[in-house]
């Protein structure tokens, strides 16, 4: 006899679930409502990874410190900047310029003669 699948509760907000194939795991069953969690058929619930709640008021700080590293001009340290998102960068102010992680320098401004 044609079985359907029985629905499934969520087991964290018993919303309805939908389950869908996927390769390498078979048939899943996701919560509707909480998106989340994702149920196997072995009954195991899986969490998907997500970032951790938004950082809504994340400001774009640079953090400026002075580093061991020698501006390749003037061979003196330079700052070090590092960016959230970015990395580090170093600067030399006397210079005027940047070294970049990947080894490249930008001068900031071109002189005018
Ligand atoms: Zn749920
Ligand atoms: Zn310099």
């Amino acid at each position: 006899m044609a079985e359907v699948a029985p629905a499934r509760l969520c087991k964290k907000c018993r919303g309805a679930m939908s389950y869908a194939e996927l390769p390498g795991l078979g048939r899943v069953w996701q919560c509707g409502s909480c998106v989340l969690a994702l149920e196997t058929e072995d009954g195991k619930v899986h969490i998907w990874h997500k970032p951790k709640a938004p950082r809504q008021r994340q400001t774009y700080a640079e953090e400026k410190k002075k580093s061991r590293k020698a501006c390749p001009e003037c061979h003196k340290p330079m700052w070090e900047v590092v960016m959230p998102d970015f990395g580090s960068r170093w600067q030399c102010e006397d210079c005027r310029l940047t070294v970049f992680a990947t080894g490249g320098v930008q001068k900031w401004k071109k002189q005018v003669d």
